[in-house]
Formats: structure tokens, C-alpha cells, sequence
């Protein structure tokens, strides 16, 4: 892949975006062309279409998302489909108009079937019924995929989509009425340690199973995947092992140094109870995950610690 293409990171502030960024640099690429949401707002479909006629984008990566935890998405469904629909629909659309060269799309593995069997392949997608949690969530994104599959379709273009599994890394989002379960205990072991509390609550019943990737890894994994030569389809990434929350839990508090005692709240949804992806079809190109979670987790936290400082403080600890 040419050292010199254009290449569009949608999101670069977010995690996903960062990585990217960070991975694409260090790689030698020096055309990656950003735009902060003040500048370029992606649900504004006028914005989006006069961008991409002034800018000749080579590649794009639509790592742009409305994202949330379990909370958020119960709660905010309409922003959730909202957003992700506009953002989709705009990009995917320009793309194609101004003959991008690639494009790569990313999902979730909240996509698939709440009751799919385990592992999750690729091709469980749309067989049953979705997790009610995060539906609207997973139906937007469902519909950027069968985009991406429609376009290649009708006008030969060569748009792929990456399904990561739960991700985790520098630059999360540690509030914890939006954030994601490892983010969130990490920071709630975090402060509980400051605090020196005996007990640290942890949502739901603790046996559901979750997947937990580094964003490095699947920044590497989409950087792969734009310098192959494959064209289309659907690729889940992720590192094919998960744990249940309560050893998440264990985990992230022996990584901060909290050492008191786990108490679940019931009271709060468990969501799915297991996701976890089928990665053979990645791993058969040869692409693999190489973070092993707790070095992950680990240099996450020094991350975190770094940011914590100016982080706002919310008043949600339970
Ligand atoms: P999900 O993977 O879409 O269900 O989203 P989350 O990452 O938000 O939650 C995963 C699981 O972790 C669910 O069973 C949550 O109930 C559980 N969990 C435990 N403690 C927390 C917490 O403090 N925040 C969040 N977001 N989830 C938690």
C-alpha cells in the first residue's frame, strides 16, 4: 500500500480512532487526514458529501460511533441508532460517490444473536433474535454492514467490515454512566482503593461472559486487513478466549492494588450471557491477536492514571 494515500480516520479522537491513527503512523503513512467533530460533524450529510469532494480520500476507516456501556444503551436507544445510522449512511455514501479505494467499516459483536452458539461465526448474523440491551445499537450497525455489502454489490466497490469483540486500551471511556465494564471497574477499583473500601460493587451476577480485546490489536488487525488484498465480507476480531466478569473483576483489581472484596448487584442487567468470536476466519489469513489481557490491562491502567487528573468526576459509584 502506497506510503502516500490518503487515508480518512473517522473518530480519530475516540479509542478506536486513536489506535488507528497511532498504528498508521508507525507503519510510515503520512497522509492521514483527520477532522474533529467541530469541524466536520458526520451526521451532516451536506458536511460529509463536501469533504469528501475537496479531499481525494484514498482510504477510509469509519471508526466514527456513537458507543456506550450497557447502561447507556438501554437508557439512550434513539441517539444510539440515530447517530450510528446518519454517521453510516453520510460516509458510506460519500465514499462510494467520490470512488474511495477502501473502506473499512467497524461493528460489534453485539450484532449478532442474543441465544447464538459459541463461538460466534460470522455467518450467525440476522439467524435469531438480537439482545434486547443494545439493540438499537447493533440493528444501525448491522445496517452499516449490509451497506458496505450492498455498495460492493451494485457498484464494485471494495468496502469491508471488521466485527471487534469488547475492546479495551488508552483513551477509553472511564465515565461510568456510558462506559463499558473494564474501563468502569478499573476505575471504580481505582478510586475504591484511594477511599480504602472494603467492598467494591460490580453490576449483574458476575457469570456473564465477555471477550476482552487491546485497541492496539485491532488497530493492527484493520491495518492488515486495508494492506490485503481482500475486498469484501465480514471479519469478526477478537482473541478467541473470554472469562466471566467476575474474574474481569479479579483481574483488573489485582492489577490496581485493590484488595477488598467483590459484591455483585443483581439489581443491574447481566445483558447476553456469553460473546464470544469465532476468529478462525481471521486467523486463517494470518492475522492474530498478540496482547495477552493482563499485560493489556496493565498498561491500560498506566494510561488511565495519567489521564485520571483531569478526568471529570461523576457521582455514579455503584
Ligand atoms: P455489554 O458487553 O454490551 O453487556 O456491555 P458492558 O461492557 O457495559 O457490560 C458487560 C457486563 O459487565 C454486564 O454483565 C454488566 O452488568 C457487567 N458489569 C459489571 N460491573 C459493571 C460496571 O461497572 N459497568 C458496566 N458497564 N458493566 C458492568
Amino acid at each position: 500500500m502506497d506510503k502516500q494515500a490518503r487515508i480518512f480516520v473517522a473518530g480519530h479522537r475516540g479509542m478506536v480512532g486513536s489506535a488507528l491513527v497511532r498504528r498508521l503512523k508507525a507503519a510510515g503513512y503520512e497522509n492521514i487526514v483527520t477532522r474533529t467533530k467541530a469541524h466536520l460533524d458526520l451526521t451532516d450529510q451536506g458536511g460529509v458529501n463536501l469533504f469528501f469532494e475537496e479531499n481525494q480520500i484514498d482510504v477510509v476507516f469509519l471508526a466514527a460511533a456513537r458507543v456506550g456501556g450497557i447502561l447507556a444503551n438501554s437508557t439512550m436507544p434513539a441517539s444510539f441508532i440515530y447517530e450510528n445510522l446518519a454517521i453510516e449512511t453520510n460516509v458510506i455514501h460519500a465514499a462510494c460517490r467520490w470512488n474511495v479505494s477502501k473502506l473499512v467499516f467497524f461493528g460489534s459483536s453485539c450484532i449478532y444473536p442474543k441465544a447464538c452458539p459459541q463461538p460466534i461465526k460470522e455467518e450467525y448474523l440476522l439467524q435469531s433474535e438480537l439482545e434486547p440491551t443494545n439493540e438499537a445499537y447493533a440493528i444501525a450497525k448491522i445496517a452499516g454492514l449490509k451497506m458496505c455489502e450492498a455498495y460492493n454489490r451494485q457498484y464494485g466497490t471494495h468496502f469491508v467490515s471488521l466485527m471487534p469483540t469488547n475492546l479495551y486500551g488508552p483513551n477509553d471511556n472511564y465515565d461510568l454512566k456510558s462506559s463499558h465494564v473494564l474501563p468502569a471497574l478499573m476505575r471504580k477499583a481505582h478510586e475504591a482503593k484511594l477511599r480504602g473500601d472494603a467492598t467494591l460493587p460490580v453490576w449483574g451476577t458476575g457469570s456473564p461472559r465477555r471477550e476482552f480485546l487491546h485497541v492496539d490489536d485491532l488497530a493492527d488487525a484493520a491495518a492488515f486487513l486495508m494492506e490485503s488484498d481482500v475486498n469484501e465480507g465480514v471479519f469478526n476480531v477478537g482473541v478467541g478466549d473470554d472469562l466471566t466478569i467476575r474474574e474481569l473483576a479479579q483481574t483488573v483489581c489485582r492489577v490496581v492494588g485493590f484488595e477488598g472484596e467483590l459484591v455483585f448487584d443483581a439489581s443491574k442487567p447481566d445483558g447476553t450471557p456469553r460473546k464470544l468470536l469465532d476468529v478462525s476466519k481471521l486467523e486463517s489469513m494470518g492475522w492474530k491477536a498478540s496482547i495477552a489481557l493482563e499485560e493489556g490491562i496493565r498498561a491500560t491502567y498506566g494510561d488511565f492514571l495519567e489521564r485520571y487528573a483531569s478526568m471529570p468526576r461523576t457521582l455514579v459509584t455503584a
